[in-house]
Parts: structure tokens; C-alpha cells; sequence
């Protein structure tokens, strides 16, 4: 764990010393969990972005894009349910005055039982090499029986609590299991309060009596009462989804996590409405869609795990996570939810206006049904930093920190570094970036030696490097040099543009996923 710790620190200043994610206000010495993104943070967000974008409304015909406003009707808060349910529990520890939510301390208590699994199956499979029946020492091994036992007694205790909102018993869970304060290591807690998520303020001039309004919590509301618009003006015919791209806000609790839990953040969702009936079908699609966005990365399989939720959201009547393994264990990038009719029925009886679809095959006008699919953006960004930061070690003993980021989402894709600032090799690298320019990002460098600037590039996790030499004012060839094997190779650099596409473009990617 320590060692784990360790390396999200570096993962931390990494993004600060190269641009990436810098704390907001920094000179004025930060605001809690909000983040501003660098020149070369933008650019990964931007393709991350870009990468959901297309894959909702270019692979999908029946998926349209909107972008509605974060300002909206406070009603709809109220319709939501966001008012009265948008809660967290919280807990404060008396010695260290730190707040905490009790589910995710009660999780974190969980996460310690499989830490101890995983350790012994570790020990086990180095002893008995081979020969090691992973399948049957997990059965059979005393310790690991009494650790599942335990986490399975708290998994229970804990899910019935959530689902009956008991927040005595969500105490009692702490107090029972004698967990402590991270802080001050003390188990001096207070009872545990429900605490509302969402960030209000008033629009309009006192004078004019100015009405109470949120900064939304989410984009999805955005998109439930455009249902019709859209729906009506697109002739649209169920299935049919709409994606939206924006900025959510959430007074959250603890923000402790760097990007992973903001307090202004950012999310990329999608509502696919469907017929009464056939929500659970299409949520099972979605779930294979979208982790195969994920897999698509290449960041390793392994890495992704669906979690099944506890407690059901008042409106779901099903739903997953999609979590990664993030240094500090595995944690919930995507949530995909199957949302019922609930937003729409309920947009309805607030607003007094019908949401329904005429379903020509049916003939009957109905509320649709929603599967949700719901990423934030910046968690992804965490997840995508976390699973391509490494640091390696060379033959010739140094360390080359490089980020394995997958090509099409890289800042920049091509760094042009002529081999010495004179005899026209700077000239000859500025025509071949003007050239390549208008394709992809691509960075000139001409300072220090040419491993220095090779590091650079790794550390942002430019997938190319060029080199100018001379030879290439007579024979038009470049040395291309690629991020993840250090391999170099002679190419005419009538070549370059193509042997680039292919590995960087989000076509490239795309594939991917529909293979
Ligand atoms: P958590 O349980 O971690 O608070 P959640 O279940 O409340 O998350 P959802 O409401 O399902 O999250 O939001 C969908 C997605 O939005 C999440 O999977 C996550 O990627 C992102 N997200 C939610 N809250 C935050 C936050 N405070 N900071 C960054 N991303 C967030």
C-alpha cells in the first residue's frame, strides 16, 4: 500500500511538473478539490472527450449530442428528487476535526479484508511456484475463509443499512468494527448526518425577489427535459439516446483524492430511451458497449472490474459500476444505471407537460424507460494518467519516467527535433511540422541534447519523436524513434504522415471498440 501511496504522490506532481493538472488558485494557495488542466492536460481531456464523443454519435445512428445549459428551472431539482435525496452521510472525527463520509469509510473497511486475501494468495503463489491451485487455496485456506466470512457479515450489515437510509446503524457499523479516524488513529466519531450535495445560488436581483437556483449535480436532467425536444425535431424513433458533455458541481464531503473526487467537475452521459420492458436488455448491451470503450485503451484488461451497487438509487431497478485499479484501489469510473421511467413520470407531474412517445408499431403513446450511461471525464483522466505512468528502469541504470498513453489520446503526437540548431536542420524540421501540422499536434524542441529531449516527450507520452540529420537535407529520410520500445528507424519523410495516422487517429481507436 505504501508503495502504492508512493506512486500516486508521483503521479501528482507529475501532472503539475508537465502541465497537466494544476491546483485552482495556486497562488492564492488552492481551493479544496477544485482543479485547473495545462497545456497539456487540455489537450488529453479534449481526446478523451472526443474519443466518448464520436463513439456515442458516430457508432451509433439512433445517438444525437445536445449541450443544455447548467443553469436550469429549480423545479427540476425538486422533480429529480436531487432536493430531497441528494445526500451523503457524514461523519466528523472529534480528535483530528476531519470529516468523512461513513459509506466510504465502511467501504474502505471492506477493500482491507480483500488486501488481506490478495496478500495470501500472493504469499501462497510464490511458495508453491507452478504447482499453485489459486482456485482451490482460495476455498480451502482457513485464513482466507475467515477473512470472506467477515467481509461478507460487514458487506451485509452495511448494504442493509443504505437500502433503509439507517444512518444509527451506519454508526453502530463503525463503532462495531472498531474503525478509526485515518488522521488522528482514534475512534472518537460524532453520529452520522445526512448532508445535501448541491451548491446553490440566486439568480435575478434581490430587488426584482431573486429565485434560488443550483449549479446542477449532474448533466442528466439537461437531457430528460429535452427528451421531447429532441425526439420531435430529430424524428427520432425509440430506441434513441441522447449524449451530453458538461460541467456537474457537488458540494462533495471529502475531496482528498486529487481529480477523483472534484467539487466541480466534469461528465459525459448519455440517456438511451427505450420501450417499457426491455430496459434491462438494453442495459445488459450497454454494459457490454461501454466496457469495451474502456478495454480499448490497452491499459490492460485486468484493470476493469464491474461492481454491482448496494443500494439502489430511488429511481434504478438495476445497476453496475465500472471501476479501475487506481493506486489506491479499485474505484468507480462509469456508472451504467437502468433509470426506469422515473426522470420523465416525474418531469411530467411537476411541470404539467405530457413527456410521451407515440410508438407508430404499438400504436400507444407511453413514457419511455432509461438505461444511463454516466463517465466523469476527470475521472477518467486519473484512471488513463494512473494506468500509463511508469517509470523504467534502462540497461544503462538510469530511470525513464514515460507515459504508455494510448497514441490517440496523447497531448502531442509528434515531437520534430533537429539534431543540432545549425547547418539548416532547423529550417528542414519547421517545413516538415508545417507540413505535418495541420493532422496532428506536433511540438518542435531544439534545446539540449537530443536524450533530454527524448525524456521530455516520454514523460508527456508523445508516441513519436523525429530526428533531423544531415543526411536527411540529401536523402529526405528521418530517424523516427517510438515512445514504448525506444526503437529507432530510418523513414523517407514522405512516409511519416501515414505511418503516424495509422497508430494515433481516433479512427484507430474506434475500431477497436467494434471489433
Ligand atoms: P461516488 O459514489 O464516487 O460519489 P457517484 O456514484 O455519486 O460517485 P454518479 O452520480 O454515478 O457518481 O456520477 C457518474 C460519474 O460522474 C461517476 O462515475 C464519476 O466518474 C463522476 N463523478 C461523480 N462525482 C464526481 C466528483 N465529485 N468528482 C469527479 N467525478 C465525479
Amino acid at each position: 500500500m505504501a508503495q502504492q501511496d508512493d506512486i500516486f504522490k508521483k503521479l501528482i506532481s507529475h501532472c503539475k511538473e508537465y502541465g497537466f493538472v494544476f491546483s485552482s488558485s495556486e497562488i492564492y494557495d488552492g481551493l479544496g478539490a477544485v482543479y485547473d488542466y495545462g497545456q497539456n492536460g487540455v489537450e488529453l481531456k479534449n481526446n478523451i472527450k472526443r474519443y466518448w464523443w464520436d463513439s456515442m454519435t458516430l457508432l451509433n445512428e439512433n445517438v444525437v449530442g445536445i449541450d443544455s445549459a447548467i443553469f436550469m428551472h429549480p423545479t427540476i431539482w425538486k422533480a429529480s428528487g436531487h432536493v430531497d435525496a441528494f445526500n451523503d452521510p457524514l461523519i466528523d472525527n472529534k480528535d483530528s476535526k476531519k470529516r468523512y463520509r461513513a459509506d466510504v469509510l465502511i467501504e474502505d473497511q471492506m477493500a482491507k479484508y480483500d488486501d488481506k486475501i490478495n496478500k495470501e494468495v500472493e504469499k501462497a503463489a510464490k511458495r508453491f511456484g507452478e504447482s499453485f491451485d489459486e482456485a482451490m487455496f482460495r476455498q480451502t485456506n482457513p485464513r482466507i475463509l475467515e477473512n470472506q466470512k467477515k467481509k461478507e457479515e460487514l458487506h451485509e450489515r452495511f448494504a442493509n443499512a443504505l437500502n433503509d437510509n439507517d444512518l444509527v446503524e451506519l454508526k453502530q457499523i463503525i463503532v462495531d468494527y472498531e474503525i478509526v479516524c485515518p488522521i488522528s488513529g482514534t475512534k472518537n466519531w460524532t453520529d452520522v448526518r445526512q448532508f445535501n450535495l448541491m451548491f446553490a445560488t440566486e439568480m435575478g436581483s434581490t430587488a426584482d425577489g431573486a429565485t434560488k437556483i443550483y449549479l446542477r449535480p449532474e448533466t442528466a436532467q439537461g437531457i430528460f427535459v429535452n427528451f421531447l425536444n429532441v425526439q420531435k425535431t430529430g424524428r427520432m424513433k425509440l430506441p434513441f439516446g441522447i449524449a451530453q458533455i458538461g460541467k456537474a458541481f457537488r458540494n462533495e464531503i471529502v475531496a482528498r483524492q486529487f481529480i477523483f473526487r472534484m467539487r466541480e467537475f466534469e461528465q459525459m452521459e448519455m440517456q438511451f430511451f427505450v420501450r417499457p420492458g426491455e430496459e434491462l436488455a438494453w442495459f445488459e448491451k450497454w454494459k457490454t458497449i461501454r466496457i469495451k470503450w474502456h478495454q480499448a485503451l490497452g491499459l490492460g484488461e485486468k484493470k476493469y472490474r464491474f461492481h454491482d451497487h448496494d443500494k439502489l438509487a430511488h429511481y434504478a431497478n438495476a445497476a453496475t459500476d465500472i471501476e479501475f485499479q487506481m493506486p489506491f484501489g479499485f474505484k468507480e469510473v462509469e456508472g451504467i444505471h437502468s433509470r426506469t421511467d422515473f426522470d420523465l413520470s416525474s418531469h411530467e407531474q411537476f411541470s404539467g407537460k405530457k413527456l410521451r412517445y407515440f410508438d407508430p408499431e404499438m400504436n400507444e403513446s407511453y413514457v419511455p424507460y432509461v438505461v444511463e450511461t454516466s463517465i466523469g471525464v476527470d475521472r477518467m483522466f486519473l484512471s488513463i494518467l494512473a494506468g500509463s505512468y511508469e517509470e523504467e528502469k534502462l540497461e544503462n541504470g538510469e530511470t525513464r519516467v514515460v507515459l504508455k498513453l494510448p497514441p490517440a489520446l496523447a497531448p502531442v503526437k509528434l515531437a520534430v527535433l533537429p539534431l543540432v540548431k545549425k547547418d539548416g536542420l532547423p529550417e528542414k524540421a519547421q517545413e516538415i511540422m508545417n507540413d505535418l501540422k495541420f493532422d496532428f499536434h506536433c511540438q518542435y524542441d531544439e534545446k539540449d541534447s537530443i536524450g533530454k529531449r527524448y525524456r521530455r516527450q516520454d514523460a508527456i507520452g508523445t508516441p513519436y519523436c523525429i530526428t533531423i540529420d544531415h543526411d536527411t537535407l540529401t536523402d529526405n529520410c528521418v530517424t523516427i524513434r517510438y515512445r514504448d520500445t525506444m526503437l529507432q528507424e530510418r523513414v523517407p519523410i514522405s512516409e511519416l504522415g501515414k505511418i503516424i495516422t495509422d497508430k494515433v487517429s481516433m479512427k484507430t481507436l474506434l475500431k477497436q471498440i467494434t471489433q
